[in-house]
């Protein structure tokens, strides 16, 4: 059966490494049909708005998206069109893998094999009720979590350790001193934890939490938190395992799931066929183990790693002399 998923090639390098992930799937023959939609300048280009009614309409229908970095330029009614696809579609779990690759520029070559499950709608993040006084002297900020919220990421992460294998969901709050939205975090994560009495479960205050994981990242697995946290923490864990090149992210909820590299559009190197696909490519792998297809998610992961191990064609980043497209032919020649 042929499964369409919306395709958005997105601004700066973002079309180029589309390109290149788009060859590694094709080569896979994995019955995908692709609906190409637009976002970003682009869309506002040719479409005159950033987001256009047709993309939401096809990621509703497909509800599965592949999408490449955008930009988001100041003053065009969004803060950031991530957030708002974020915000439209209630994508809640924002899941980010971070996994050990050799021969990249890092500290932990080996060893780290982690996912972070972020709490994607709630939280200080949001920018909820944001003002500044009249006067300029003073800021303000709502952080609202829910028990709603906090449930269904937890169980999320929960479910996602059950079904890939893992052994211990590690909750990062700041309770002792976030008493109330921390607080609810945490007192919600620890009923639903009651509930996987097959997984470890462990808490760890979010400074702890980011001491941890640059000391001895091995001891995690999976990690769950609220919004800002996440955000944070997730960088930090791409940082350890090869920066931002590396690192893919998924937008998940219940009707609708967006699979994207981490990165930006790279505008310094955009058209130049030096972009590292890998992001965008590990992004694929996600969106084939969400779409069911957990084996060829896997062979694609390894035709990366193979690749990488083996030096064939590496991009600029990782110190090759390859470029986007012929990095892309490497992976798809072990796929
Ligand atoms: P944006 O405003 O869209 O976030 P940015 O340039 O501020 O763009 P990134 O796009 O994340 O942020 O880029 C940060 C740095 O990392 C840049 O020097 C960029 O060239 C590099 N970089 C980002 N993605 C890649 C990639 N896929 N391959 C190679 N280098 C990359």
């Amino acid at each position: 059966m042929t499964q369409t998923i919306t395709v958005i090639r997105g601004d700066g390098i973002g079309p180029e490494i589309m390109d290149a992930t788009l060859h590694v799937l094709d080569s896979m023959n994995l019955g995908l049909s692709y609906e190409f939609a637009d976002a970003g300048i682009v869309a506002l280009e040719k479409h005159g708005e950033l987001l256009p009614a047709a993309t939401m309409e096809s990621i509703r229908r497909t509800r599965i998206a592949l999408k490449s970095p955008l930009t988001t330029p100041v003053g065009e009614g969004f803060s950031s069109i991530n957030v708002e696809l974020r915000k439209r579609f209630d994508l809640y779990a924002n899941v980010r893998p971070a996994k050990s690759f050799p021969n990249t520029k890092s500290r932990f070559a080996s060893g780290v094999d982690l996912v972070t499950v972020r709490e994607n709608t709630e939280g200080a993040y949001i920018g909820e009720g944001q003002s500044v006084s009249e006067d300029g002297e003073t800021a303000m900020l709502t952080q609202k979590v829910t028990r709603r919220g906090s449930e269904r990421i937890v169980r999320y992460a929960f479910e996602l350790a059950r079904r890939t294998g893992r052994k211990k969901v590690t909750v990062v709050h700041k309770a002792n001193i976030l008493k109330s939205t921390s607080g609810l975090f945490l007192k919600t994560a620890r009923l639903v934890a009651q509930e996987y009495p097959d997984i470890e479960c462990n808490e760890m205050i979010v400074d702890n939490c980011c001491m941890q994981l640059v000391m001895r990242p091995e001891q995690f697995d999976v990690i769950v938190t609220t919004n800002l946290f996440g955000d944070i923490i997730s960088d930090l864990c791409a940082g350890l395992v090869g920066g931002l090149g590396l690192a893919p992210g998924a937008n998940i909820g219940s009707d609708a799931a967006i699979f994207e590299a981490v990165h930006g559009t790279a505008p310094d190197i955009a058209g130049q066929g030096k972009a590292n696909p890998c992001a965008l490519l590990l992004a694929a792998a996600q969106m084939l183990d969400h779409l069911g297809k957990c084996e060829e998610a896997e062979r694609l992961r390894r035709a990366i790693v193979q690749t990488l191990e083996e030096k064939d064609s590496l991009t600029p980043d990782l110190g090759g002399t390859g470029n986007t497209m012929s990095f892309a032919q490497a992976i798809a020649r072990r796929v």
